[in-house]
């Protein structure tokens, strides 16, 4: 399928054929693991770029593994160009640093996973001389407030990680665009079975690889998508220089869990959206944030740009104390408690009150909250385990 274009057959068809050939020499239908790190050098190699990201030479600079699964994720993204990366701060940091210098600005929502805010700012602020600032992207308005003729980079995260905060990408697309700078969409909670940044008009989306395109829970990656001539130079500077290669066996593992992309995300869609229904009907639960309820202050934007369905993670609270929180997660059976996300089981995190940049947060989630990430088990199972867990600690 790699010769055919991409738009010619339908997300399910791409998620599963494409990256993938029969392989040359064994005739084998699933393309192999090729762990080697270095590559047959041709007759005279003394004018070779030791540096390039061109043809096979030296696993750091590019493997073929994450090669085939660069060409899977660009189909499924809708663009052009696709990296690969060992994780999805490689994927941030790969970004920022190569795009990124002394005096230019970058505008940032005020909702991001941590490394961004860490990266942006309190290193390449501090460290390389790089504006930084935060702002709720959630209003596009915001944004246009606060470019600047060096503006070179806009940042937002939709879904926003832990508060599930919406913003417009295309508006803001067009913001940056007409300020002369880059717009780049972190997707990870939306995966792009639900939203593609690029098609809506984003140079760059950014996946981390680890939570639903591989979806096991199991390996770590992160991808890049967007144009060849802004990802050459990200290959050129960020990947060959900073080292953040992905090994072979994840690019592969990735590249298996990828294929049933489409099958999870309709069951972690649905479960979610039941979920968060359920949850928001109970007098024990003070708040539920999910893009897919009527209730959400973005809903009718992620109505726009998340189709068929507004992902699996949800964030809520309890109407009791701190303590009271952590009873509750010790309670649940089948949902565990654990960092991460877009597992195929339900992840669950009390992320507390006194998290750094709580002020930056809505109102609702001072008391303390959930996230969580609603897993593909039987959905009955899941709202059963809650409300047993609820009860335990004489909320329901
Ligand atoms: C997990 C996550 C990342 C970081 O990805 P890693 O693979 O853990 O490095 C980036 N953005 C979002 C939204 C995430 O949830």
């Amino acid at each position: 399928m790699q010769n055919e274009k991409q738009t010619a057959y339908g997300f399910g068809t791409r998620a599963v054929h494409m990256g993938n050939a029969v392989d040359k020499e064994t005739g084998a239908i699933k393309r192999p693991i090729t762990m080697a790190n270095s590559y047959e050098l041709p007759y005279d190699p003394t004018d070779m770029n030791w540096s390039s990201a061109a043809g096979n030479l030296y696993t750091r600079n590019g493997g073929a593994n994450q090669k085939y699964l660069q060409e899977k994720l660009a189909s499924l993204e809708g663009g052009e160009d696709c990296i690969v990366l060992a994780s999805g701060v490689a994927a941030l940091s790969g970004l920022f640093f190569a795009l990124l210098k002394q005096g230019d600005h970058v505008i940032f929502s005020s909702v991001t996973y941590i490394a961004v805010y860490r990266l942006l700012n309190e290193l390449f602020n501090t460290k390389f001389g790089v504006e930084t600032t935060i702002v709720d992207t959630s209003d596009p308005e915001n944004v246009r407030r606060a470019m600047r003729p060096n503006t070179r980079l806009v940042h937002i995260e939709t879904p926003g990680n832990p508060t599930l905060s919406i913003s417009d990408i295309a508006e803001i697309a067009e913001i940056a665009h007409a300020g002369g700078a880059l717009l780049s969409v972190d997707n990870t909670f939306a995966s792009p079975y639900n939203q593609r940044p690029v098609e809506l008009g984003a140079d760059f989306t950014i996946e981390s690889l680890t939570k639903y395109i591989n979806g096991h829970g199991d390996a770590m990656g992160g991808a890049i998508i967007g144009r060849t001539e802004h990802l050459d130079l990200i290959r050129a500077q960020s990947q060959i220089n900073l080292g953040a290669t992905i090994s072979p066996f994840n690019a592969w593992l990735i590249m298996r869990g990828a294929v049933t992309l489409p099958l999870r995300m309709r069951q972690h869609n649905d479960n979610a959206l039941a979920v968060a229904r359920w949850l928001e009907a109970q007098d024990g639960v003070s708040f539920v944030a999910y893009p897919g309820l009527e209730s959400h202050k973005g809903h009718e934007t992620a109505k726009k740009q998340m189709a068929p369905g507004f992902g699996g993670v949800l964030s809520f609270g309890l109407k009791a104390d701190h303590d009271t929180h952590n009873r509750f997660v010790s309670q649940l059976k089948v949902i565990t408690s654990a960092v991460s996300l877009g597992h195929d089981a339900s992840l669950i995190v009390f992320l507390g009150e006194k998290d750094e940049r709580q002020y930056l947060y809505p109102e609702e989630f001072s008391n303390g909250f959930f996230r969580f990430s609603v897993g593909i088990e039987d959905m009955e199972d899941l709202i059963a385990d809650l409300q047993q867990a609820l009860e335990a600690v004489g909320l329901s």
